[in-house]
């Protein structure tokens, strides 16, 4: 698809495909563990990829732009793309998260099932992948990599291990456990399994290099004591594999061929291809095993996605809670209005590449309005109400009751999108700052004298405005132009400069608009003291009279307020019965202006 942007990752995978490098891969056919979690991938000269986040938070931006680049890249080379809980960190973890995830992705639109694993019987079976499930091969493979004479059971204090690890310009110090005999590791190894050592006596760590000029292959950490119940595996286990150990595993006995990752995670690449090199050379997982491959982390302007940080903005409830529409996250972001469509575009324009950078907040607003300009149905809702009282009315119409049909498209071009319908009557409710004692330069709406048009109804000459002692606007007056009437002939014989949206007193409905802006005001925030980067004015709550189309507008439904911007029907308003209208963006970026 010559539209989409080349990205490196692509010419890997194509290189890759061309030389055959996976299909090279005997499956089923060895006597190792590995045939055990393969055998049930149909082909194994797919692209498989994987997205595995640790349960331990809600999903934002960031995973979008991973989750994103992940399941496309397999759907545009035919393969295929697992869904992994990274669960291997159990006091972190819960099943909230899990499902959060689950949730996230599918809303995506992306499928969490594996449809080419067949299940026992030979039919076609769902499937999400956790890391936990492999913790009986892990610990299988950790004794043979002892067996090998390439791990050993460490007993120093941390403080200990930290200080005799070193620093970039000095080498690191061997334990004194380095030397010990393998019948002792495995001894001491099992030991740490059945519950004989506290929680931190302890650690299973490879013996790699000491000197090494990668701090990340001075003899890493494989296995940590920790009693702590897992949310998949229980109390079985009271020691859990590190990430560092357990990832390049799980992507091994997926079968993955290319994995993914953010660019902090370069150093660790060393160590990756050690172990799975090891293990391969013992037979516990096929050859060639898989490659990972880094890219440059999402960075957004006035966004956050440290899911710590996050966290602390819930509790401390400076936001209303992990999906507040403002937060980054998918769930906050799906309330704000955003659509899967919206955000995939802006994955996309932001590019994969090998050096980091912030994105501007703007380009995020610029996908949504592109992807909902075109398909968004428009309606008018006047946010800071006030009322215009068409004094010719009842002598013109027949009586101040009367009330004229007015009807609009509900998309400018899309005309098989049908029609609005709604009324205009003697008070219409307008935008109080539509209107001006005098004319200020350049103004084209309501001053004393000035014709505009009521969209999609008649020409009204504005005769003046009341206000009251404190000088606060509270009505505007003005006379209906005949004959002016939006789609009757003649009805544009009268120029107008202004036109203006309003809804009739007679059939509005109120509403509850929430006016969200960014959530942090500084650029970059992160780097300072979190609350006072916070924007104090990201939520302006305003009653707004919104035309009568709304009235059935279910939960997450969206709609382009004419003259306003973007806005969404509030999911949770909407269970409660309330009509509650959330603003995902501006017609246009007027941030600092
Ligand atoms: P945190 O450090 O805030 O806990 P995390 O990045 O460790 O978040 P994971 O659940 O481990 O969260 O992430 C799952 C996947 O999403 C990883 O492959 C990670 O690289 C990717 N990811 C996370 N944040 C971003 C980001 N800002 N841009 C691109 N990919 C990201
Ligand atoms: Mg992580
Ligand atoms: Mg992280």
């Amino acid at each position: 698809d010559s539209a989409k942007p080349s990205n490196f990752l692509r010419h890997v995978i194509e290189s890759d495909l061309q030389q055959g490098v996976y299909t090279a891969r005997k499956w089923g056919g060895s006597p190792g563990d590995a045939q055990h979690h393969a055998q049930g991938m149909q082909d194994p000269a797919k692209v498989r990829m994987r997205f595995p986040p640790e349960p331990n938070g809600y999903l934002h931006i960031g995973h979008a732009k991973s989750i994103w680049l992940n399941f496309e890249l397999a759907k545009e080379y035919g393969g295929v793309c697992h869904l992994r809980f990274d669960d291997t960190n159990p006091e972190k973890e819960e099943q909230e998260y899990v499902d959060s995830i689950r949730d996230a992705v599918r809303w995506l639109g992306y499928a969490t099932d594996l449809a080419d694993r067949p299940d026992a019987a030979g039919t076609t079976q769902s499937h999400e992948y956790f890391a936990s499930d492999y913790f009986d091969f892990m610990y299988r493979a950790a004794e043979y990599l002892i067996g090998a004479g390439l791990a050993y059971v460490d007993e120093q204090s941390a403080e200990e291990i930290r200080a005799n690890r070193g620093d970039f310009n000095t080498p690191g110090t061997d334990s004194p456990f380095r030397s010990r005999s393998v019948e002792e590791n495995l001894a001491r190894f099992r030991a740490m399994r059945d519950g004989q050592l506290d929680d931190g006596a302890a650690i299973l760590r490879a013996k790699i290099d000491m000197a090494s000029p990668n701090i990340n292959m001075r003899d890493p950490a494989l296995y940590r004591i920790r009693r702590a119940t897992h949310h998949n595996t229980g109390d079985k286990w009271c020691i859990y594999p590190m990430y560092t150990y357990a990832h390049p595993i799980e992507d091994a006995l997926e079968a993955i061929t290319h994995s993914i990752c953010t660019l902090e995670f370069e150093d660790q690449r060393p160590f990756y291809d050690w172990l799975l090199d090891r293990l391969a050379e013992g037979d516990l997982i096929e050859s060639p095993h898989p490659r990972q491959y880094e890219f440059a982390r999402l960075n957004v302007t006035h966004i956050i996605t440290s899911k710590r940080k996050l966290r602390q903005l819930v509790e401390e409830g400076h936001v209303d809670g992990w999906d507040d529409p403002r937060m980054p996250t998918l769930a906050g972001l799906r309330r704000r209005g955003y659509t899967p469509d919206a955000l995939k575009l802006f994955c996309e324009r932001s590019g994969v590449t090998k050096s980091g950078g912030w994105i501007d907040y703007a380009s995020l607003e610029a996908a949504l309005r592109d992807t909902l300009d075109p398909i968004a149905p428009r309606a008018m809702a006047v946010l800071d109400p006030v009322k215009l009282v068409i004094t010719n009315w009842g002598e013109l119409m027949g009586g101040d009751d009367a009330l004229d049909d007015c009807t609009a498209p509900i998309h400018p071009h899309h005309h098989e999108m049908g029609r609005r319908e709604f009324k205009l009557g003697r008070e219409v409710w307008i935008e109080a700052t539509d209107y001006e004692d005098v004319q200020p330069k350049g103004f084209f709406r309501l001053f004393p004298g000035n014709k505009v048009r009521l969209k999609y109804g008649h020409v009204i000459e504005c005769t003046g405005g009341t206000r009251d002692a404190s000088g606060k606007l509270v009505e505007v007056q003005a006379k209906l132009v005949p004959d002016t009437k939006s789609g009757t002939p003649g009805a544009d014989a009268i120029k107008v400069k202004g036109n203006i949206t309003w809804v009739a007193a007679a059939d509005a409905l109120q509403a509850e608009v929430r006016l969200y802006e960014r959530l942090f005001a500084a650029a970059n925030p992160g780097s300072g003291e979190l609350l006072d980067e916070l924007n104090k004015d990201s939520l302006v709550t305003c009653t707004a009279y919104v035309e009568p189309s709304l009235a059935e507008a279910a939960g997450g439904a969206g709609f382009q307020f004419e003259r306003h911007g973007y806005f969404v029907a509030d999911t949770k308003a909407a269970t409660q019965g309330q009509r509650v209208f959330n603003r995902a963006a501006g017609m246009r970026d007027s941030w600092g202006k």
